[in-house]
C-alpha cells in the first residue's frame, strides 16, 4: 500500500500519478513488500501485475475447518429437510 509520508496518508496504486508520485504534493513514494523492504520500482496502475498477486495469494490459502464444518452441516440440514417431505 503505497504511503505518503508528508500527507500521512494511504493511497490506491491507481490513485498515484503515472510516475509513482503522490496526486497532492507530488513526492514520490516509496514502495514496501509484505516484508517491509523498500521496493526498487513503485506500484502503478501500469505496473500492478494483480495475476502474479492473486496466484500466489491462492496457493497458501486453504479453507478453514469451521467453514468445512459449516458445509458439511449445511449439506445434512438440506438432506434432512429433503427426507422430512416424505415422511
Ligand atoms: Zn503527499
Amino acid at each position: 500500500m503505497p504511503w505518503c509520508e508528508p500527507c500521512a496518508k494511504y493511497f490506491a496504486p491507481t490513485s498515484l500519478t503515472t510516475e509513482g508520485c503522490c496526486p497532492k504534493c507530488g513526492a514520490p513514494i516509496a514502495q514496501f513488500d509484505v516484508n517491509g523492504n523498500i521496493r526498487d520500482s513503485p506500484v502503478t496502475a501500469r505496473s500492478l501485475d494483480l495475476k502474479a498477486i492473486a496466484r500466489s495469494a491462492g496457493e497458501e490459502e486453504k479453507a478453514p475447518w469451521h467453514f468445512k464444518l459449516l458445509v458439511a452441516s449445511l449439506v445434512v440440514y438440506l438432506i434432512w429437510r429433503f427426507a422430512s417431505l416424505f415422511i
